[in-house]
């Protein structure tokens, strides 16, 4: 079951769009335009980020933005066309963050069917704990385990990553972990 804004208009014409089987033997229903019967494809979104490491702490930035303002989160966001998967995790990693780092190994991989999402954190080597975050961060400092502020992480994905990120550190052997989000 996706949950997630459905498309009232027509991109091309602007017109009203109904959910049907197209003409064209597709299975799926799709929105499609009453006026123009342009077809509008919705597919899954990737969301990119990485988990930034200082030693034994992590960082994570402070929300200044909607959803979630002002909840702890890594620093991710939306893949942009035109650039890789490890691209974009750094490029939202600059942004959100300021932080200066080199890019590690694919840690996670998480599939979050209900909202049409895939995410993917990278591990990254902080090369210095100097930030300078942009304007969707409020604040971006390190966190030990034991400080991490739980109750006042953003989004599960990140929790997820961070509970997978301190269990493997324990163990000094990080592996790469796939997971679905119902
Ligand atoms: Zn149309």
């Amino acid at each position: 079951m996706l949950h997630r804004p459905l498309i009232q208009h027509c991109k091309s014409c602007g017109n009203k769009v109904v959910y049907r089987l197209p003409d064209d033997g597709d299975t799926k229903e799709r929105a499609v335009c009453t006026a123009c019967s342009t077809i509008h494809y919705e597919n899954p979104l990737n969301v990119v980020g990485t988990v930034p490491i200082w030693g034994d702490k992590v960082l994570l930035c402070k929300r200044n933005i909607e959803p979630r303002l002002g909840k702890w989160t890594l620093p991710a966001g939306f893949m942009e066309l035109g650039e890789t998967v490890a691209q974009g995790a750094a490029r939202e990693t600059t942004e959100e963050a300021g932080a200066q780092f080199e890019m590690d190994e694919l840690f996670t991989l998480i599939n979050v069917t209900r909202v049409g999402q895939v995410h993917f954190f990278y591990r990254a080597k902080l090369t210095s704990d100097q930030f300078d975050p942009g304007h969707e961060t409020q604040e971006a400092r390190l966190f030990a385990e034991h400080e991490i502020p739980w109750e006042e992480i953003a989004f599960r994905t990140v929790k997820e990553t961070l509970l997978h990120y301190f269990a493997d550190a324990k163990t000094g052997k990080f592996q790469f972990h796939h997971l679905d989000i119902a």
